[in-house]
């Protein structure tokens, strides 16, 4: 297929498009390079530097057979201050696509979404049956894009997928998560490993988890993109269908920063802070329907396999 990637030049759109390459399909990224760097686009694709906003009914004007539609705002912290740069950057920019979409009969989507948009869970794990009351803008942002993924699959055929993420982590072989601004809890603790950075703060101690700090799903950056080749192949014209996609397991803050410490064989100091606004004490999926429906076997789950390929990446860069 020929496929049109936005956000291809950040961490989980450029590990996608190097997965659909792997996979013989022709991919464009289209990427504003606002937060993603242009070395990050995998060999093969064709780079279209620019603004969605701007360019997107030129480029779908080529003609393709579907886009993965990752480019997108995604700090929580930043989404609370700063509404408008997610209700625009998010919601409008997505309008804007799906009107393209529409226009030049560009028949599939597949939608990066978030586990952001249930909220605090009232049940774990967590299935896509779900009541979605996102807690923070960033989360309502993709929700609403959800909404309206679904009446335009309804009103105007489209073929869709949303994929809920859990929390994505690892790399993908020379491919991995650089950040301007790191707020992920993995590749910080990395970087206390690496001396880049004094100790990693354990944002709460006294969650209702059995060691008080909180529990999340983590998944394997290269599983997750196993998932978007299935989405694509199951997406059906007039449907949109929704999956979240973790490994079913949570691991507490302690838990995830004694692996790294295994992993990197530093010691890496922690410090107990003051609890994050917006977290939630535990998420974790039920990924049954994605297994079930789409036959997504996660084959990356083991946690510290995924540290493991975290910190190769990371030292990499360091030395490069
Ligand atoms: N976290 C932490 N210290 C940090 C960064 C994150 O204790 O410096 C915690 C955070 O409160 C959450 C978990 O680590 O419980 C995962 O956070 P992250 O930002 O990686 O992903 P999120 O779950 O917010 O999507």
């Amino acid at each position: 297929m020929k496929l049109l990637v936005t956000g291809g030049a950040g961490y989980v759109g450029s590990v996608n498009a190097a997965r659909l390459i792997e996979s013989g399909h022709e991919v464009v990224v289209l990427d504003d390079l606002s937060t993603g760097h242009a070395d990050a686009v995998p060999d093969g694709a064709r780079f279209v530097r620019g603004d969605i906003d701007d360019v997107i009914g030129t480029v779908l004007a080529e003609g393709f057979d579907g886009v993965l539609h990752f480019a997108a705002k995604s700090l929580v912290g930043e989404s609370m201050v700063d509404p408008a740069k997610y209700w625009q950057g998010n919601v409008v920019t997505s309008l804007r696509l799906l009107d393209a979409m529409r226009e030049h009969g560009t028949p599939r989507l597949v939608f990066s979404s978030t586990a952001a948009t249930y909220g605090e869970p009232e049940e774990v794990p967590i299935s896509e049956t779900a009541p979605t009351r996102p807690t923070n803008t960033y989360g309502a942002s993709k929700l609403a894009i959800d909404h309206a993924i679904t009446s335009y699959a309804a009103a105007h055929g489209l073929a869709a997928v949303s994929l809920r993420y859990f929390n994505v982590a690892g790399a993908h072989g020379s491919i991995g998560e650089r950040h301007a601004v790191e707020t992920h809890l993995i590749p910080l603790v990395l970087q206390v490993a690496l001396g880049q950075r004094e100790q990693i703060q354990i944002f709460g101690e006294d969650w209702p988890t059995e060691d008080g700090t909180c529990v999340r799903d983590y998944i394997h950056v290269t599983d997750l993109a196993d998932a978007h080749l299935l989405a694509l192949e199951h997406a059906t014209a007039g449907e949109h269908r929704i999956y979240n996609l973790g490994n079913g397991t949570g691991f507490s803050v302690k838990q995830v920063i004694d692996t790294c410490r295994e992993v990197t064989g530093h010691a890496i100091p922690a410090a107990i802070a003051p609890r994050r606004a917006g977290d939630p004490a535990v998420l974790v999926a039920s990924s049954e329907r994605a297994r079930t429906e789409l036959g997504w076997k996660p084959e990356r789950a083991d946690l510290t396999g995924i540290v493991r390929d975290a910190w190769e990446f990371t030292r990499s860069r360091q030395e490069a």
